[in-house]
């Protein structure tokens, strides 16, 4: 599939125009969005946004000039409807844009539609959106994975050429994983979450789907950055992220942590991943043994977080401020209602889970011990960080699992992102790459880098996605 970067070299060259870039997007989803629904607000007037960016082309445009991209719809679009897929925000429309969204605006980005989510982005496979599941353009009877499914599916199903998603514990990397797309998850702080529907603020980051590496570069350096509005964005200048792939990652230094290909991982994951590092290695890249023993508690200890500090920040929806109202005998009556009929089950069970472990009794013997695991988590990353310079994994223990099949476990559905919660958990960067299929389904490789070294992760990225092919 036609990458951005060789979209945005057909228009540089008068070979298309953003015009008939969006009709050709509008046709193809015309084909395939009844079956998929990657989409929850399709923008009508994108081609009149089109023709308009046609004719205020300017010389020397950049490289994102005209081109559609799809947004996550738990990112604020200034007067686009923005619902975080949930009845209680059903008809929200919000008075500002996401810092995100903004750049890229002002990078002449064209934005097509807010793609599906799970609620508040709180899933592994986009059936938790109140306005019903997304599906995998592979195999349409599987999931496409979440919380950014939608998203991921209008990037493999040929839709837009990139996509924003957000992630709080692997939602961008593992849809990629499942869909056959390139997904990274930037470092904490990298990327303003100005305007992004707070899930688990010390967890949250914005993220991208494309189709392959370069592209994520691209899009990366696009968003990235110091912003005024989030005081966790940090200062540091944003590198020339395609300029560091074009080094190659001749003596770079990768580990393939043991934690992280054990049981419980589909041994045709494992054979990839062993696969690719053999690869790796056979390129000039050096490998180094890296233990990471605290892997196997960071999925307990994110399940207490992450619910924590949900359930702090979903307190702001009550029905007074935002949403369909429910009114009740008197306020209180008014807020429980609201929230018992605005917000679905796996809402609830976050914030039930996170008022429990923030108690006081339990405080100490859940929420303390998590932010203590989460600490010894850091520790062993910038420790084997000195050994190597990147870590390979797998991005999913398993494959895209059928539509339905663990939407009535939590346990099995939380699972799926046993690989990818560490990284957010010690707020490195991660890059899910697509390996070889599996039996027609798509297999995710996963790289981790410390924080703020995107440089690193995207030129052993850019080598792992050239010599897996
Ligand atoms: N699936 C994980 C969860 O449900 C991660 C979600 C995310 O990254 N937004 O919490």
């Amino acid at each position: 599939m036609e990458t951005l970067r060789d979209a945005a070299s057909r228009l540089r060259r008068a070979e298309a125009t953003s015009g008939s870039l969006v009709e050709a997007a509008f046709s193809a989803i015309e084909a395939r969005e009844a079956d998929l629904h990657s989409f929850l607000t399709l923008l009508p007037d994108a081609r009149e946004a089109a023709e308009e960016l046609d004719r205020a082309r300017p010389e020397g445009a950049g490289p994102l000039y005209g081109i559609p991209y799809a947004a996550k719809d738990n990112l604020m679009t200034e007067g686009v409807r923005t619902t975080a897929a949930s009845r209680i925000l059903a008809e929200y429309v919000p008075p500002y844009s996401a810092t995100a969204i903004e750049r890229l605006t002002a990078q002449g980005a064209l934005l097509l539609g807010k793609t599906n989510l799970d609620e508040f982005a709180m899933g592994s496979s986009t059936e938790h959106s109140a306005f019903g599941p997304s599906r995998n353009p592979i195999d349409p009877t599987r999931v496409p994975g979440g919380s950014s499914g939608g998203s991921a599916v209008a990037v493999a199903a040929g839709f837009t050429h990139y996509a924003l998603g957000s992630e709080t514990g692997g939602s961008v990397r593992q849809p990629a994983a499942f869909c056959g797309c390139v997904g990274l998850k930037p470092s904490y702080g990298r990327v303003s979450r100005y305007g992004l529907i707070a899930f688990a603020s010390s967890l949250d980051q914005i993220g991208t789907l494309t189709r392959d590496v370069r592209d994520a570069a691209v899009v990366l350096a696009a968003i990235a950055g110091r912003d005024a509005h989030d005081q966790t964005s940090v200062q540091d200048a944003v590198p020339d992220y395609l300029g560091a792939i074009s080094l190659g990652a001749k003596g770079l230094r990768f580990g393939v942590p043991q934690e992280y290909i054990g049981e419980g991982v589909a041994p045709a994951i494992r054979d990839e991943v062993l696969r690719a590092a053999d690869l790796l290695e056979a390129q000039g890249l050096t490998r180094r043994d890296v233990r990471l023993p605290h892997t196997p508690y960071a999925l307990d200890a994110y399940y207490i977080i992450a619910p924590a500090e949900a359930s702090s920040n979903l307190a702001r929806f009550d029905g007074m401020r935002y949403g369909p109202r429910a009114e009740g005998d008197d306020l209180l009556e008014s807020y429980k209602s609201s929230r018992g009929e605005g917000f679905g089950a796996e809402v609830k069970r976050r914030i039930l889970l996170g008022t429990y472990v923030l108690s006081a009794g339990y405080y100490d013997t859940y929420y303390l011990r998590a932010q203590r695991l989460r600490a010894l988590l850091r520790q062993e990353f910038s420790a084997a960080f000195a050994d190597v310079d990147v870590l390979l994994t797998p991005t999913t223990p398993t494959t895209a699992f059928e539509i339905g099949a663990r939407v009535d476990d939590p346990l099995a559905m939380y699972m799926a992102d046993a690989l990818t919660i560490p990284a957010n958990l010690a707020g490195l960067c991660a890059i899910s790459v697509p390996g070889r299929p599996s039996e027609g389904l798509p297999v995710g490789l996963q790289l981790m880098a410390a924080p703020m070294r995107e440089d690193v992760l995207l030129r052993a990225a850019a080598a792992l996605e050239e010599v897996v092919r």
